[in-house]
């Protein structure tokens, strides 16, 4: 019974997968390993309302929320299987977020944030893993969609944040989602809570537009990355735009 629901699944999120990229590259022997899983985290929630502007009452436990929702509709609706950390405003630990992604074994993890009200902060960045690969990639189709799709702009000062710089000599990510994630991972700062950059996210039309471009940021690094066999954290993921899924998995030993 197990196995023929399994197969029900794959049988409609390949009929729903709209790829016709070129034929996976990897070796042909390798068994599926299950569907390529994209986690959508909305950062904050509960107690942790994280940004806040308080002239207009946002907070950015909230933006974040309703961008991550239509960045996830948006995701299902490509045919890309998503999953949220959090579907309400609920509290989460980093660690929370971090071990469910790991749980179901995902391939992608895209945290979604808004910055601070402070008046110098002027467009959308992206923080990458040290790592790179897959995760720099990731942050800049994010990045590109975002210019593209939305009236936005990425900060005028380093888009692409190298956690590397933040500290010389450091070997681990700074920020936990990326730290902790075994799978390439992204940090999506759509934009500063100020007066002046709030306007790229403030009416329910411009965020769903906000959510839209992430998804199909995330989907553009799907077809360029995936198809071949990547490694990330000494973990290889291959993704078989054929059958939407993963063949690869193989499990590292990693470090805290
Ligand atoms: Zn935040």
């Amino acid at each position: 019974m197990k196995q023929k629901l399994l197969g029900m699944m794959l049988l409609s999120v390949f009929s729903l997968f709209p790829i016709q990229k070129a034929q996976a590259t990897g070796p042909s022997d390798l068994e599926p390993r299950g569907i390529f899983t994209v986690v959508i985290d909305p950062g904050h929630g509960g107690i942790d309302s994280g940004a806040v502007n308080e002239w207009l009452g946002i907070f950015e436990k909230d933006l974040n929320l309703e961008v991550a929702r239509a960045a996830h509709a948006r995701l299902l609706e490509l045919g890309v299987h998503a999953v949220m950390t959090r579907e309400g405003d609920d509290y989460m630990e980093i660690v929370e977020r971090t071990d469910l992604a790991k749980s179901i074994h995902a391939d992608l993890l895209v945290s979604i944030h808004h910055d601070t009200d402070q008046d110098w902060g002027d467009g959308a960045h992206l923080i990458h893993s040290i790592h790179e690969g897959p995760s720099l990639n990731l942050a800049e189709e994010i990045g590109a969609a975002i210019v593209s799709q939305t009236g936005q702009e990425l900060r005028s000062f380093s888009p692409y944040w190298f956690q590397s710089g933040m500290f010389e000599g450091e070997k681990d990510d700074y920020y936990g989602i990326l730290r902790r994630s075994t799978m390439p991972a992204v940090i999506v700062e759509a934009a500063y809570l100020n007066a002046h950059n709030i306007q790229a996210v403030d009416t329910p039309e411009k965020r769903a537009l906000m959510g839209r471009a992430i998804a199909d940021g995330i989907y553009a690094a799907i077809r360029r990355d995936f198809t071949g066999i990547v490694t990330y954290k000494g973990i290889e993921t291959h993704y078989d735009p054929k059958t939407n899924t993963r063949l690869v998995e193989v499990e590292a030993v990693m470090g805290n």
